[in-house]
Parts: structure tokens; C-alpha cells; sequence
């Protein structure tokens, strides 16, 4: 059997190991997953409620064209019902807007440390990818505007930032956007929109109306809790979405996975805890940080991005799963999900053991 040969120079995603695979490794009780910026106060009661109670027939296929979900998720943006389109989680709308728009002879820019999936799908499409690094742990918005040619599909931006958790703040977000030509799609990668707080985070649905050639994504796996159904979405123009549906499978999203979104979207309340609780934890790492000269970056979201000097991101990793702790390494630093009260303690309780131990 033979695959695109581009294939061959990938690999299927690797999730981190589970739970029970450290539990049965390392002989360890308890583990703590902080690897996955998961919402650690699990998900609202309304979900659970709502999926009990509207038990559907299993031999008949979900709707297709989510109306329900659609007319609820319209009223909550505060955009047309055909301004969206809903997918398997982003995951899938990453790869249905790869699909739809790169080929062999055009490009994709993205930021060089960022969500993994961009790259990922464009080069199943054979696409040419440029990479640019980022500026103090930030996309450079600048630096990325320059590599724009007539070949050019996608520009993909995520705000925030996943590993870094840094945003793009609303004036150069829009500076930016003023420069780039409209044969250009910008994706604003927005699956923390809920976690971010600062003032000057775009409010990017207001920019529908000026940039036919922007498209947001939102999804229900990060704030609202709701990682194990699969369901997120895309927010453009009415024209643009009706192009991407042709690429979309028919039945995409599930029956449970509709209900489940439309009861998350009843209790906002619990998003909003969520938030609250985040920041509060949060608050607490970044003092942590800087009583231990741990440098991080400022975060926007449910997670925090750590670099321990005269350490690599492996050995952190390891000394942490080894304690029960699973979190997350990249080259240059490591992720870390921000969980609740306990979690946080033993682990910073943890983090300062390592310390200590080699000084
Ligand atoms: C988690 C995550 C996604 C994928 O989310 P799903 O909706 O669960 O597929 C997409 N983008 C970013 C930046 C993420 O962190």
C-alpha cells in the first residue's frame, strides 16, 4: 500500500500517557492530569441532566445541519445561523478547512511554537508552510504579514496562544488585519476565548462585518467542560461558511454531543466559576514562579507555560509523572493545566522539592 508520500514524514498524534498507564508504571495511587488544559471542575450539571433525560433512538442519524444547537450558539454569538458551522471538535475543523482551501502549490503561515494541528493538516495537503518564530513568546504579527504572497490561503493565529497562554492584543490584531490582502483567510483560533480576561483581548465577532476573510474558532472542550463529546465551531462570513460546508461530512456531530452543548450553553454560570476559580489558581503559580526565579509567560488561559533554569522540559516532565503529575513538555518549556486548590499545592509542593534538591 502506498500513502502521499508526505505522509511518511509525520506521525499520528500521540496523546499523553493515561492516568492508569502512570498509575500502573510508577506504582502510584494518585495521579494528577494536567497535561490536557481540561476543565478541572468537570462540566456543568445541565449537561449531565440534559443527556440523561434525552435519550435518543440510537438507529436514527443525529441532524445533520445542528438547528437546534445552531439557533442556540447564533443567540449566544450574536451572529446569523449561517455564519456558523460546527465540527468534531476543532480538531476537525482544522483539518476541513485544510482540506478546503490548501493544495500542492499554496502556503499556510503560522507561528513556529503554536497548536500542532496547522502544520499537521498542511502538510497532508502538501502545502508549503511557513513557520514564523515567536517574539517574546508571542505571535509576530509582523513578521508573519511579510511572508504573505500571492500564494497565500491562510494566515492561522491562536489567541490565546496555545503552549505559551500570551494573547494578541486588539489594536495590533487590527492593524494587522488592515494589511492583509482579502485573498487571504485569518483564523483566530480562539478555543480559550472563555479563560481570557484582559482588557484589550479582541472582541473578534464585531470584526466579522469588516473581514469577509476572517473566521473564529470556538470550541466546548476547554471552559464549558465538554472534551469527551467533540464539538466545536466556526464563526465567518455567510459566504465563506457555505463554501466550507461542502467539505464537512454530513453528519459530523453527534446527537449527544448537540444536546450536551446546548444544556452547557444554559448555565453560563458555571463558566464563569470556572474562570473565576482559574484566575485565583493561577494567581498563586505566578507567585510561586516568582519566588522561585521560574520565568513564565503572563497566561490568557487555563494553562501555564514554565521554564525552570538549568533544567530541561524532559527532566521536569519526568520528575513530575514520576510523582503522580502529568503535564506536558515541549522543546522549549512546559505546560503545565492549571487544576484546582489541592492539585496546585502538591504540585507547586512538588516543583520546589526539585528545586531545592540540587542547590
Ligand atoms: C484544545 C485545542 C483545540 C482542539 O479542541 P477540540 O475542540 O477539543 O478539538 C484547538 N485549538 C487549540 C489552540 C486548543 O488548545
Amino acid at each position: 500500500m502506498k500513502v502521499k508520500k508526505q505522509l511518511l514524514t509525520l506521525k499520528a498524534y500521540v496523546p499523553g500517557k493515561s492516568s492508569e498507564e502512570v498509575r500502573k508504571e510508577y506504582g502510584l495511587e494518585k495521579i494528577v492530569k494536567l497535561a490536557s488544559n481540561e476543565n478541572p471542575y468537570g462540566s456543568s450539571p445541565t449537561v449531565l441532566e440534559a443527556i440523561s433525560t434525552a435519550i435518543p433512538s440510537f438507529a436514527i442519524y443525529p441532524d445533520g445541519a445542528a438547528v437546534e444547537l445552531r439557533e442556540t450558539v447564533a443567540r449566544y454569538v450574536g451572529v446569523n445561523e449561517d455564519q456558523l458551522l460546527f465540527s468534531s471538535g476543532l480538531d476537525e475543523l482544522i483539518q476541513i478547512i485544510s482540506r478546503a482551501i490548501l493544495s500542492p502549490e499554496t502556503n499556510a503561515i503560522m507561528a513556529e511554537e503554536t497548536f500542532s494541528q496547522y502544520k499537521h493538516h498542511a502538510v497532508i495537503e502538501n502545502a508549503e508552510i511557513r513557520e514564523v518564530p515567536l517574539k517574546d513568546g508571542t505571535h509576530d504579527l509582523d513578521g508573519m504579514a511579510s511572508k504573505i504572497d500571492g500564494n497565500t490561503r491562510v494566515i492561522w493565529i491562536c489567541n490565546p496562544n496555545n503552549p505559551t497562554g500570551t494573547y494578541v492584543g486588539k489594536k495590533d490584531l487590527e492593524q494587522f488585519l488592515s494589511r492583509v490582502p482579502s485573498h487571504v483567510l485569518v483564523v483566530l483560533d480562539e478555543a480559550y476565548y472563555e479563560y481570557a480576561i484582559a482588557d484589550d483581548y479582541p472582541q473578534t465577532i464585531e470584526l466579522l462585518k469588516q473581514y469577509e476573510n476572517l473566521l473564529v474558532l470556538r470550541t466546548f472542550s476547554k471552559a464549558f467542560g465538554l472534551a469527551a463529546f467533540r464539538i466545536g465551531y466556526g464563526i465567518g462570513s455567510s459566504a465563506f461558511i457555505k463554501q466550507l460546508e461542502i467539505a464537512r461530512l454530513p453528519f459530523n456531530t453527534s446527537v449527544l454531543a448537540q444536546t450536551a452543548a446546548i444544556a452547557a450553553l444554559q448555565d453560563l454560570e458555571f463558566v464563569s466559576h470556572s474562570v473565576k476559580k482559574n484566575r485565583e489558581e493561577i494567581k498563586k503559580f505566578y507567585d510561586f514562579f516568582d519566588q522561585h526565579q521560574i520565568t513564565f509567560y503572563p497566561s490568557q488561559t487555563n494553562f501555564i507555560y514554565i521554564n525552570i533554569p538549568g533544567k530541561s522540559s524532559e527532566e521536569v516532565f519526568q520528575h513530575l509523572l514520576e510523582r503522580g503529575f502529568i503535564v506536558r513538555a515541549f522543546p522549549k518549556g512546559v505546560r503545565i493545566t492549571v487544576g484546582r486548590e489541592q492539585e496546585n499545592k502538591e504540585l507547586l509542593e512538588q516543583i520546589e522539592k526539585m528545586i531545592l534538591v540540587k542547590q
